[in-house]
């Protein structure tokens, strides 16, 4: 293992603590993947993240081969399809944290009740029908739900975000927790507001030079 691999190795199991961390997973639910040279790198199936060491990430390449004594996270393939059909992508953050799991219990898309919904691409986050966890089929719908967006809901399961880094892919799975926190209070308290979508697709915009999507730190 190279330098570059071991760098980027540290940086898979730092992320999967870091989801801990942030009380966005628990046990072992949950995985993450970065892009690295023609392929990309995956936490390894039911490993809790506090015996996860860098040796235990799984190197794998587009077309799924992986080396044959390691096990890939069980979500491989959607974490591949992403990867590799859509090259903006660097890292992909998958969880089951309570409030946005709350909405996929319940099918339900996040509407614009926030502005930082712009965050995610546009004025909705779809949540991706059910499909049982770690199937071709559970891919293909969370690539349909990601389309125009960095994040989606995953039906009686969790969520799924993307960013050109595992940096950008950590904050956006963070936001989007704290959003359906909000929107879960909100709905408790009376009848949100819903932005218009004119509204929202001006904010897309001027998030563009906004904290981790601005040029410098892209
Ligand atoms: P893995 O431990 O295989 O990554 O699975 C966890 C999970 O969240 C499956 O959806
Ligand atoms: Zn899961």
């Amino acid at each position: 293992m190279d330098t570059d691999e071991r760098i980027a190795r540290d940086s898979v199991v730092a992320a999967a603590r870091d989801l801990d961390v942030q009380g966005l997973n628990r046990g072992t639910s949950g995985n993450v993947s970065v892009r690295f040279r023609d392929g990309l790198l995956i936490t390894p199936s039911g490993l809790p993240t506090a015996r996860m060491r860098p040796e235990d990430i799984v190197p794998m390449g587009l077309d799924g081969t992986h080396p044959p004594d390691q096990k890939p996270s069980s979500e491989w393939r959607f974490h591949r399809d992403i990867l590799a059909h859509r090259p903006e992508i660097g890292a992909v953050v998958h969880a089951h944290p309570v409030y946005c799991t709350a909405f996929a219990m319940c099918g339900r898309d996040i509407p614009a009740v926030h502005y930082m919904i712009a965050a995610f691409g546009g004025p909705t986050v779809r949540c991706a029908p059910y499909a049982a966890y770690g199937t071709a089929e559970l891919s293909e719908l969370a690539l349909a739900a990601l389309v125009d967006r960095n994040v989606c809901l995953l039906a009686n399961h969790g969520m799924i975000a993307a960013g050109a880094s595992l940096e950008k892919a950590l904050w956006l799975a963070v936001e989007l927790e704290t959003l359906c926190h909000q929107y879960a209070v909100a709905l408790q308290v009376g009848a949100p507001v819903i932005l218009s979508d004119h509204e929202i697709h001006a904010t897309v915009k001027r998030f563009r030079g906004y904290g981790l999507n601005a040029p410098a730190r892209a």
